[in-house]
């Protein structure tokens, strides 16, 4: 058995807390009283999974942002976003490595003289390249 369908709503009714889903009262999960005069409280075991599963997953999320309008459908969306911002930002990288001029092999002579004049004049270009290509490298892995 599924979980009653999202959205769900809090409602009171005659100062009874209810769960309820599409305007329906109280049919996610609501209290009622026994014959026996036993307080009850009426949910499905798939509507109760689903609370705790929620909980859980929003573990360390603040209220803040659960009353702001976060959703799980908002974050995705936002993720989607960034991963295309990523790739079109590593196609760019790409290119700009593939028209950049190589710096010349090194050829440091730093246990003469440091800093050489190979290191001072493509020591930084070699590093920048260098984290270019292990950021791609990291990126595609991903
Ligand atoms: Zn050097």
């Amino acid at each position: 058995m599924s979980h009653t369908p999202e959205p769900w709503e809090v409602w009171t009714s005659n100062s009874h807390i209810r769960i309820s889903s599409c305007g329906r009262d109280g049919d996610v999960c609501c209290a009622t009283i026994a014959s026996d005069g036993m307080a009850v409280l009426s949910i499905s075991i798939a509507d109760a999974e689903r609370i705790v599963a929620c909980i859980n997953a929003c573990a360390g999320l603040p209220q803040d942002a659960l009353d702001g309008g976060w959703t799980a459908a908002g974050i995705s969306q936002y993720a989607k976003k960034l991963e295309q911002q990523r790739d079109e930002l590593l196609a760019a990288l790409v290119n700009l490595l593939n028209v950049s001029d190589e710096p010349p092999d090194s050829n440091c002579s730093c246990h003469i003289s440091p800093p050489c004049n190979d290191c001072v004049d493509n020591g930084g270009m070699r590093e920048v390249i260098q984290g270019a290509r292990s950021a791609i490298a990291k990126a595609k892995q991903s």
